[in-house]
């Protein structure tokens, strides 16, 4: 039987009436996933599909999409989640690129404009009610064998299917269970799509622990009212999000450790956890423990982790990612930094959270994984700095970072520092072309704090640019400061800098 879904049935085997999933009014135990999730099992070996061959899973965040990833898994086949929020075309890229073998359907979309056998809802529905529970777990998916294939957005080019393995998964849950001490009493916030990999950090370990799952889906996300609702009369104790989609969620009143004493546990990961959030946090639930987590898709959901506290706050302008898993290897390509005497450049990882690579695309995969000393390391693009204990910093993206006048900018920087000022509740700060493709200058888009939207901009502008001369290099400060309501937030709850690059470009 595959690791994975052993541990999960004998969680679930201890507690079948326990509730694994909750939407709203909707719940579903733990005996109810194990069941339903034999018979998709069942109806997929049923079929004779290729050995391994991949499945699409197209739907939304239901308890069917759970169901639906369990049995691929317990019946041989790796899934690739496909949140029904993208774009049709999205379908007709990935088809391409994986070839799977199947479509299953928990949507209303009846074409997807491509020639891959589909099970539609109606189907599945009725699988889902048979008596048709027997399957080979021999044929189950293997430890080495591909459990999920996760896509990149894909912005711009084809998207990568990142490769994650049973093994990779088990070593992300064994670490993160005994990490943030998961257990049966946890009750977890999920909102990430389940395209996203930041909801494999409540799905597998969550599972596997017999937590139950807090689902917040996009509907509810989309609506300001329902979502103050959701979140206030919740009952979770743990929180699971991007930094920005609980930056969202502070403007609700109510959202303190007053109103919510149970919710003693927040986990952030996916974007950078900025000081002022952190501190904002702090001010709001006092006693509850914060962490921050870091992590590309390629290696698993997260890699590094760190606890968040007043201390942190104090010493730390930018705050620090964390430490790397013990059983991971790094490398830093780069230099030593003058100023900080701290090791700076590209984060290089290797070690059993690491991806095999990019499915069917083997030119993607040479650029981004590399062999050193006969050890497989991916280069993940992001920009680190490395203090003497081997605490971890991140500094932004490699491709974030641009050269303008000859001076070298990470753009992340530049936002770090607008968010340390108070007027500032986000920015993010975009280069502007000239026609002959070089940075002509760079513009803020700035959301302000409340308390300063009604000032004058031209004021408020040269306040924020006094407050920056007085910490940073000339070149540093953005030459233009566009003050915006909102800034542009990706599909997994991310600020979207590359869309706004495109606006500001337009
Ligand atoms: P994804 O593969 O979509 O999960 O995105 C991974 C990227 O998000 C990383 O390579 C980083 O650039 C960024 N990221 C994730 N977690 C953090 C964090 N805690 N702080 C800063 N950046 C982060």
């Amino acid at each position: 039987m595959n690791s994975i879904i052993e541990k999960i049935t004998t969680t679930a085997l201890q507690a079948p009436e326990k509730i694994c999933y909750k939407n709203g009014e909707e719940t579903h135990t733990y005996q109810e996933l194990l069941q339903k999730s034999d018979r998709i099992a069942s109806f997929l070996q049923d079929k004779f599909l290729p050995a391994k061959s991949p499945i699409i899973i197209f739907g939304g965040q239901q308890f069917e999409m759970l169901v639906m990833f369990l049995g691929a898994i317990k019946a041989g086949h790796a899934y690739i989640p496909v949140d029904d929020g993208s774009d049709p075309s999205r379908v007709i890229q990935i088809n391409e690129v994986a070839k799977p073998a199947l479509i299953l359907n928990w949507s209303n979309i009846t074409d997807f404009g491509v020639d891959t056998p589909q099970v539609t809802k109606e189907e599945l529905t009725q699988v889902l009610a048979s008596d048709n529970n027997i399957y080979d777990s021999n044929r189950s998916v293997g430890p080495d064998d591909n459990f999920y294939i996760i896509f990149t957005s894909g912005t711009t080019g084809t998207p990568k299917g990142v490769q994650i393995s049973t093994n990779n998964i088990l070593d992300f849950a064994n670490w993160a269970e005994n990490e943030f001490d998961y257990s049966g009493e946890m009750k977890m916030l999920l909102q990430a799509p389940f395209s996203f990999d930041l909801s494999v950090f409540d799905i597998y370990p969550g599972l596997m622990s017999g937590v139950t799952l807090n689902i917040v889906d996009k509907d509810t996300t989309k609506n300001f009212g329902k979502l103050q609702e959701a979140i206030i009369n919740s009952d979770f104790n743990t929180w699971v999000s991007t930094p920005s989609f609980f930056e969202m969620c502070l403007l609700f009143r109510g959202f303190d450790a007053e109103h919510m004493p149970q919710l003693n546990k927040f986990i952030f990961c996916g974007e950078e956890l900025t000081h002022a959030t952190a501190k904002k946090l702090l001010k709001k639930f006092p006693d509850a423990e914060l962490y921050n987590t870091y992590g590309p898709t390629e290696n698993t959901v997260a890699i590094t982790s760190i606890r968040i506290d007043q201390d942190s706050l104090e010493k730390f302008d930018r705050l620090p990612i964390g430490y790397l898993k013990s059983n991971m290897d790094y490398r830093i390509n780069g230099l030593v930094d003058e100023t900080t005497g701290q090791l700076t450049g590209e984060l290089l990882v290797s070690g059993p959270d690491v991806s095999k690579g990019y499915l069917n695309n083997p030119t993607q995969t040479e650029k981004a994984f590399e062999m050193i000393d006969g050890q497989m390391f991916y280069h993940t693009g992001d920009m680190i700095s490395v203090a003497d204990d081997g605490l971890l910093f991140y500094h932004g993206r490699t491709d974030f970072q641009i050269k303008m006048h000859g001076y070298r900018i990470e753009l992340e920087e530049v936002d770090s520092m607008l968010g340390n000022l108070e007027q500032i509740k986000q920015s993010c700060t975009v280069p502007l072309y000239n026609n002959k493709k070089q940075v002509s200058k760079m513009i803020a888009c700035i959301v302000l704090e409340n308390d300063f939207i009604d000032d004058d901009e031209k004021d408020l502008a040269a306040d924020i640019k006094d407050s920056l001369k007085a910490t940073t290099m000339e070149y540093m400060i953005p030459n233009v400061l566009k003050f915006v309501k909102q800034l542009p937030i990706s599909k997994n709850g991310k600020i979207d800098r590359k869309t706004l690059i495109g606006e500001i470009n337009e």
